[in-house]
């Protein structure tokens, strides 16, 4: 008869490992793609662009027709000038209508310099904007490749661990695999407890000195923890 105790404790530290290997695959695999945060940087960046695009376009829109009432300024003052027109009611209205587009041509030049200083400060924000979002890029990247290379290591483990696990269950007798297994599930994962100093480890209670000598004198009979009802292991 082997000890069975010690062979549930041997096949328990593989146990509790592969599960650790298994939650770290899992972490990483969640971590492995597109941060949220790269996700909102980049969102940022294309929509301050396209902001960026409407300003510049209205800041032309009113520069071209600003431009264009220059030139029509221009004729008319010109007509004045010119000593054609000798009618005093067609003179005045003549006028009145470059007076008018004088007006207007200032509200235009307004607008194109307010559109101007929007657009302005959208680029320096862009540039900062595309700045933060190339060093982003580049940690992702890099933290991607680190997480690439653990992943593929907690993968070996995982299949190392499995084996060690089949091995080890494949020399204990059914009936000790078994009940390991039952008290397992009904322990949280752990169904062998060492007992250090007199203490269950996994319950940290002092063991009856019954418990004790039951357990130096027979190595073939399993004991059990009188708190939490483990099975236990002299070291
Ligand atoms: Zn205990």
């Amino acid at each position: 008869m082997g000890d069975a105790a010690k062979e549930m404790y041997e096949l328990q530290k593989v146990d509790l490992t592969w599960a650790k290997v298994r939650q770290r695959l899992l972490e990483i695999q969640k971590l492995l793609g597109e941060t949220e945060q790269l996700r909102q940087v980049r969102a940022r960046v294309s929509e301050t662009e396209s902001e960026l695009q409407s300003w510049r376009g209205k800041q032309k829109d009113a520069e071209f027709e600003s431009r264009s009432l220059a030139e029509r300024i221009q004729s008319a003052d010109e007509q004045l000038m010119g000593g054609t027109i000798h009618n005093p009611k067609e003179l005045e209205a003549l006028q009145a209508n470059v007076d008018s587009m004088r007006r207007h041509r200032a509200q235009l030049e307004d607008s194109a310099v307010e559109a101007m200083l929007l657009a302005d400060g959208l680029d320096a924000q862009l540039d900062e904007l595309r700045q933060s979002l190339e060093k982003l890029e580049k940690e992702w990247a890099s933290g991607q490749t680190d997480l690439r290379v653990q992943e593929t290591k907690m993968k070996q483990n995982y299949v190392l661990l499995k084996r060690k696990r089949e091995a080890l269950a494949a020399d204990m007798s059914p009936d000790t695999l078994n009940r390991y297994e039952q008290m397992r599930r009904r322990r949280g994962g752990v169904a062998v407890a060492r007992v250090v100093n007199g203490d269950c480890e996994a319950c940290h209670v002092q063991m009856p000195t019954g418990v004790i000598s039951a357990l130096q004198s027979n190595r073939d009979e399993l004991v059990v923890c009188t708190s939490c009802g483990r099975y236990l292991f002299q070291a």
